[in-house]
């Protein structure tokens, strides 16, 4: 119908996008399940429809620009419009290796290229993927754009000597990738903060998928919630923030 919000889920065919797919497919939404391999976003999408969600493949590389512009292309001739963007898709560049643990990335001995492919991912993805949505975003309502951060982009707690995050390896691709999404964060936030479009970061926490080959200990769900929490605002939410599930985190 006219009033069912639509959102998109970069990366949705597992892990913690593929849940928040799941949470707001149960809030009534009908989703997007972006995934960058056709084959597995359309058996993620079964899967929720499935479950009794209105979900929908959508290829969608976020590092190559013509799937993004047929993205959305095909959400302009299905919907007309687009109300929540998740930024979700991401990789660490050490492969299934905990961001923490990932000895290859430390910065004297960082390859330059692992940086460029990060990069290319959770940062110029990010952009190339919002500015194709934001002119179907513009048309909605009530726009939401959550970008998938982590706490080891806030620069504050990462250089605390005495923080539980002075135990994180030092990384020259990861973590800066995740601190700049959270700059761009802020910058997007406040060019459509006239647009009444919500745009904050989110750290799911240290979540059980393959992208640290399961060490984490939180499931998916529970990562996914803060996620969903920001996708879900209210008029007046907040907007340029930067938020865990147990309350917003410093820069
Ligand atoms: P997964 O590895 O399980 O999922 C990552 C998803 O991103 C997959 O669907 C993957 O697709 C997709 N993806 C990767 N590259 C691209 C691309 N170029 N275009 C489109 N999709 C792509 O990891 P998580 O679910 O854990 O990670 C989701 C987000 O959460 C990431 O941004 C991550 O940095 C962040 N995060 C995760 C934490 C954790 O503890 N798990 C902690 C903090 C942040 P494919 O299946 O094809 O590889």
């Amino acid at each position: 119908t006219a009033q069912q919000r639509v959102a998109l889920v970069s990366g949705a065919n597992k892990g913690i996008g593929r849940a928040v797919a799941e949470r707001l497919g149960a809030l009534g939404m009908t989703v997007l399940v972006g995934a960058r391999d056709a084959g597995r976003g359309e058996e993620a999408a079964r899967e929720l429809r499935a479950a009794g969600h209105d979900a929908h493949a959508i290829t969608l590389d976020v590092t190559a620009e013509d799937t993004v512009r047929a993205a959305a292309a095909t959400v302009e001739e299905r919907f007309g419009r687009l109300d929540v963007l998740v930024n979700n898709a991401g990789i660490t560049g050490s492969g299934r290796v905990s961001p923490e643990k990932a000895t290859d990335q430390i910065p004297s001995a960082v390859p330059l290229d692992m940086v460029r492919a990060v990069f290319e991912t959770n940062v110029f993805g990010v952009i190339a993927l919002t500015n194709a949505m934001l002119p179907l975003l513009r048309r909605s309502p009530a726009a939401r754009i959550v970008n998938v951060s982590s706490h080891a982009a806030s620069l504050t707690l990462t250089s605390d000597p005495d923080g539980p995050f002075s135990a994180l390896l030092p990384s020259a691709a990861y973590t800066p990738s995740k601190a700049v999404l959270n700059a761009l964060t802020v910058q997007y936030a406040n060019e459509l903060r006239e647009d009444g479009i919500l745009v904050n970061a989110a750290a799911p926490g240290y979540v059980d998928t393959d992208i640290n080959d399961h060490n984490g200990f939180l499931t998916p769900a529970e990562g996914a919630a803060v996620i969903v929490r920001l996708a879900t605002l209210g008029p007046g939410g907040p907007t340029a923030g930067f938020f865990a599930e147990d309350g917003p985190l410093p820069w």
